[in-house]
């Protein structure tokens, strides 16, 4: 029979073992703490290019927001061209919120989003309060480019070198569809779309005769 000090020192060292080799086991209370992370909403900064405005606001994940910044988001996105304004899709702000979480701290420059002019034709995502066309200043543009297109489903990405800056929407029921405006016409099914979703298998290591 071991006496009961020397039983604890055993547990003990068997423990300290233990703690050791054994992965760091996560506290039970971190679930729901990393769940309710989740649901706390984005900080959102922003740039309007055009009007050199900066705003900071906050976007759940799933695009939603409270009132006031429901109301401040629909005027900074407002048509540029009739100053009309309309509340952006929810799905669009999911994906703005997603983007800015992925580059902390950056700001998210937009050149254009709602659009209400004649010549906006009916089908267009930024007539449909659907559409951002945004920028990260700094970031490598076409690798976010390809992380939104192999992100998401239910969406268009455009790719605007000239001009540096990506479009985005959300388009719920309808094809995905990239393309790349170069030359004042729109490119689809761009290589970078084809190999963001389909990467080129790795190449075989072969020597030649073998
Ligand atoms: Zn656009």
């Amino acid at each position: 029979m071991i006496p009961a000090i020397a039983q604890l020192k055993l547990a003990s060292a068997m423990m300290t073992a233990m703690a050791g080799a054994a992965p760091v086991p996560v506290p039970v209370a971190l679930g729901p703490v990393v769940a309710e992370a989740a649901l706390e909403p984005v900080e959102v900064a922003l740039y309007d290019e055009n009007m050199r405005v900066h705003a900071v606001v906050a976007i759940g994940h799933d695009g939603s927001t409270d009132a006031a910044t429901t109301a401040e988001l629909t005027h900074l996105f407002r048509c540029r061209q009739s100053g009309r304004e309309h509340a952006i899709a929810r799905k669009t702000l999911a994906m703005l919120a997603d983007v800015a979480e992925h580059y902390p701290g950056k700001e998210i420059e937009f050149v254009s989003a709602y659009r209400a002019t004649r010549s906006e034709g009916w089908e267009s995502p930024h007539r449909g309060a659907r559409a951002i066309d945004f920028r990260v200043r700094g970031e490598n543009l076409p690798k976010l480019r390809d992380w939104l297109w192999t992100k998401y489903t239910d969406v268009g990405i455009g790719w605007y070198p000239s001009e540096q800056f990506i479009h985005m929407d959300t388009r719920p029921g309808l094809h995905d569809t990239a393309w790349t405006f170069t030359n004042g016409v729109n490119h689809y099914h761009p290589y970078w779309a084809e190999l963001a979703r389909h990467p080129a298998p790795a190449k075989q290591e072969r020597k030649p005769g073998v």
